[in-house]
């Protein structure tokens, strides 16, 4: 990968990058698309599939994440991909590796509150793969919002010259948003997992009338999960989708993001206000 992504550099030949754990699904392929309508057909688009070990917690689900590298090489190969780095993990955090990249603001609250390792594993493979890559684009997905904030913020903060874009999260028809771990839900909890999608619509049609306290939608928002027998509440915040602070009176452009289990799968969603 690294003679490859030498060799383009020399030539001028542009490269965009879609990091991803594999598995992929449509959410996956616009990126890729995304990717290419940057680089141009002369330009390079680069996938990683790499289940990281480092952004898993001891209790989270890396030996039974979905693999099916088959699957994802057809999909790439339909969608005009021109490299598939597949690293192992041998290669990735050879004997002794010791030396980790930590983003340490906005990494804190959400995601980072609940799986508290998840964001220095992230940054640092990213990082180990931006080196590798030598991307001049890297598309992400809006889906994982704080992620994108956090790798856009290390991007800068560690001057890597790589052009950081966030892409729109692709849907199911009844809004669920398209995730590896989808795999994962019964039936019930396939038909519950709605409820992440209406809880940012609720929200939504609560501010188009004009702000609302955070507290108040918390509770609405609550009451409204407690519904649906499988599922259970992690987190729901707003913020500033640029600072990510958190909002105490939510109006329109406020960021909402949660996170909720359906059964043992958790699952994250988020929308600007
Ligand atoms: P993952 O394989 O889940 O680590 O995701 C790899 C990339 O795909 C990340 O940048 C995700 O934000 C992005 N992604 C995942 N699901 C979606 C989706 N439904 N729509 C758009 N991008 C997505």
């Amino acid at each position: 990968m690294k003679r490859l992504a030498s060799g383009w550099k020399v030539s001028g030949i542009a490269v965009g990058f879609v990091p991803t754990m594999g598995y992929l699904h449509a959410g996956h392929i616009s990126l890729v698309h995304n990717a290419r309508q940057r680089v141009g057909s002369k330009g390079q688009v680069v996938v990683s599939i790499y289940v990281n070990p480092t952004q898993f917690g001891p209790t989270e689900d890396l030996a039974k994440y979905p693999r099916d590298l088959a699957h994802d090489k057809k999909l790439c190969r339909e969608a005009g991909v021109d490299v598939l780095f597949v690293p192992s993990n041998a290669q990735m955090y050879p004997e002794g590796y010791s030396t980790y990249v930590i983003e340490e603001h906005l990494s804190q609250a959400m995601e980072g509150a609940s799986r508290p390792t998840h964001f220095r594993g992230v940054t640092t493979v990213v990082s180990k793969l931006f080196n590798l890559v030598l991307p001049d684009v890297a598309v992400f997905g809006a889906k994982d919002f704080q992620q994108a904030a956090i790798i856009q913020r290390m991007t800068r903060d560690l001057n890597f010259p790589v052009k950081v874009v966030v892409a729109p999260t692709v849907r199911e028809p009844d809004g669920l948003a398209l995730s590896s771990r989808n795999k994962y839900l019964s039936p019930i909890q396939r038909e519950q997992a709605v409820i992440l999608r209406q809880s940012l619509q609720h929200a939504r049609n609560a501010v188009a009338g004009g702000p609302v306290q955070a507290t108040r939608l918390l509770d609405e928002v609550g009451k409204r999960i407690a519904t649906a027998s499988e599922a259970r509440l992690d987190y729901v915040e707003f913020f500033n989708p640029k600072t990510l602070e958190p909002a105490t009176v939510v109006k329109r452009g406020t960021q909402m993001a949660l996170a909720v289990f359906l059964g043992k799968t958790r699952l994250i969603d988020n929308a600007t206000l």
